[in-house]
């Protein structure tokens, strides 16, 4: 069906899908895809060596499963800080990528994790690294004629795994900065939210932080951060909010875990 009609919009959880449509004449005019008799697609495959989820995974799928907590905890931790139960138990982790929020929660942990995005077409599958998914303000790798079938992560042991999301209340809010940092014997992992037009990994910062380049106070990661981030004022906060927090969360998380942050 998404091959023979280019304008055909899948539902998942629909819970980014149906907030357009009040008062947005447009959407009302579109046809919907219902992916949800699919049960395939709502399943958790762990091998050896990946842990896969299909596209219909919920928040609180993940968050019900004893061995994710253990092996892959801040997806529980960011699934938890998702809206409210009701959204988590609706809202899945493919909606949350091919929605595409720069502010998103679920995205920074998938990427901390390597995710893959696996997606179907009747030309075959298609498999592309979630770092390199987006290239702009809700622009992706992504072709109409393509199904997001599942989400695919690398088994590793990783000795830092941290998850911060900066909002103006504990739940129902969308993050003003949010972070989530991993580290494995593959290196650092940070991912940022909220501080460009996509989520992405701050790659000057895992470059400092691989050297060992000596960091003592908030301010030394300034110049880094720069070159990683271009926040944005607007109505949840202001660029320079976002780029001292964002500065602060980052030494105060690492110092005492990083030897180089003293
Ligand atoms: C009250 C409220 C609070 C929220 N709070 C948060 C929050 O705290 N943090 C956060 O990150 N998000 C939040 N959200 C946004 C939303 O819940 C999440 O982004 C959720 O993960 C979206 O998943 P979904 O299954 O509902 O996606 P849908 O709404 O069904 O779809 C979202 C997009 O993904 C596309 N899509 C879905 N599945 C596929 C697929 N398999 N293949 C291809 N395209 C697909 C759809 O076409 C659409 O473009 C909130 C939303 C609401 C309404």
């Amino acid at each position: 069906m998404l091959a023979g009609d280019s304008s055909l919009i899948p539902i998942a959880g629909a819970t980014d899908v149906l907030v357009h449509w009040p008062g947005n004449l447009e959407a009302k005019t579109r046809s919907y895809l219902d992916l949800s008799g699919l049960g395939e697609l709502r399943s958790m495959q762990w091998a050896d060596d990946t842990f896969t989820i299909g596209a219909l995974t919920t928040y609180w799928d993940v968050i019900c499963n004893e061995q994710c907590a253990q092996a892959f905890p801040l997806l529980i931790n960011a699934a938890r800080q998702v809206g409210s139960v009701q959204i988590q138990s609706r809202g899945t982790w493919a909606g949350n990528i091919i929605n595409a929020s720069p502010a998103a929660d679920g995205v920074p942990v998938l990427m901390a994790y390597d995710a893959t995005v696996v997606m179907q077409s009747c030309e075959g599958i298609e498999e592309i690294p979630l770092d390199e998914f987006y290239f702009g303000y809700k622009q992706m790798r992504r072709r109409t004629d393509q199904l997001v079938v599942a989400i695919r992560m690398p088994r590793r042991a990783h000795d830092v795994e941290i998850f911060e999301k900066v909002g103006a209340r504990r739940a129902q809010a969308i993050s003003k900065i949010g972070l989530a940092i991993t580290h494995s014997q593959d290196g650092w992992r940070i991912v940022a939210s909220a501080v460009a037009p996509t989520i992405l990994r701050c790659k000057a910062i895992e470059t400092l932080l691989e050297e060992g380049s000596p960091v003592r106070s908030p301010d030394d990661l300034m110049a880094a951060i720069a070159k990683d981030v271009s926040p944005i004022d607007d109505i949840r906060s202001s660029r320079l909010y976002r780029e001292r927090v964002l500065a602060r969360i980052l030494y105060h998380d690492l110092k005492g875990i990083v030897p180089s942050f003293v």
